[in-house]
């Protein structure tokens, strides 16, 4: 892990009407880090990411990614710095096999300028990708269309889509959720593996177990402010995160 911030948040706020939904959030996220955000339902973690990635524009606040102010800037000019994003809810085009979803991010500028202007055979990348997923090989999921595929596989393209565009920081936005506990102990050594390409990695969760085990921070929201930031084990006995979890006793 280096000592470059490669994202600097400061004073991110959003409101959507009346909600508070993003108050006053500032951290810092070292190169090649892997950092946890937890939070209630509610507590702005998916607001965060669009602030950061550009699909909700936020009220108040700064957003620097490599040194560079992208706050206010477009989602499409965001990635092109190698900055993506999964999300909570997927969105595949439902009516196209599952190796075609693929071709969109591969034509994407960004992958097109780190191929030196020339695309190869993107087809075979995509399938070399979704088979690094956990799409088998030999089984032909990949040529099914997305609408008849299981939540597993969906959430597995919604990752390879986002390693298709060979991000420098890449946020996962509850890339566990519907799975089973067999399914995220195969996702796992897919993270490891990005974090070992020295990837940075911000992991939005709510399985707190298997988090804890792969972060290196721990960031927690609630109501829209952060009330913790640390390593995992602190962040565990820390009273404030223990209420917001268990409800209000005192
Ligand atoms: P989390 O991801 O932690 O569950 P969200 O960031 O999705 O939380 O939501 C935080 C708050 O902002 C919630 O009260 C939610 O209802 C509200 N919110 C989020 N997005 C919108 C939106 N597009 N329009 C109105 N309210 C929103
Ligand atoms: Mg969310």
């Amino acid at each position: 892990m280096s000592a470059t911030p490669i994202l600097q948040v400061r004073g991110l706020t959003k409101t959507f009407g009346g909600v508070l939904a993003l108050n006053a959030v500032s951290f810092d996220l070292m190169e090649g880090e892997l950092l946890g955000v937890i939070g209630p339902n509610g507590s702005g973690k998916t607001t965060l990411v669009n602030c950061i990635s550009g699909f909700v524009r936020a009220g108040a606040g700064k957003v620097l990614y490599k040194g560079l102010d992208i706050t206010h800037w477009r989602p499409h000019r965001i990635v092109r710095l190698g900055l993506a994003r999964t999300f909570q809810m997927v969105r595949p085009f439902y009516r196209l096999p599952a190796f075609k979803n693929m071709i969109i991010p591969l034509y994407s500028p960004r992958v097109k300028a780190l191929a030196g202007g020339k695309f190869g055979a993107r087809e075979a990348v995509a399938l070399d990708l979704l088979e690094e997923v956990g799409f088998e090989r030999d089984s032909h999921v990949a040529y099914k269309v997305a609408s008849v595929l299981p939540q597993g596989y969906l959430k597995r393209l919604e990752l390879a889509k986002a390693i298709a565009l060979q991000p420098d920081l890449i946020i996962l936005d509850e890339l566990f959720s519907g799975l089973s506990l067999a399914e995220v102990g195969s996702i796992v050594p897919i993270i490891e593996k990005l974090r070992g390409e020295g990837r940075t990695i911000i992991m939005i969760e709510h399985r707190l177990k298997e988090l804890f085990k792969i972060s290196d921070r721990v960031m927690v929201l609630n109501f829209g402010m952060k009330i913790a930031d640390g390593p995992p084990a602190a962040v565990m006995e820390n009273d404030e995160v223990k209420r917001a979890y268990l409800g209000s006793e005192d």
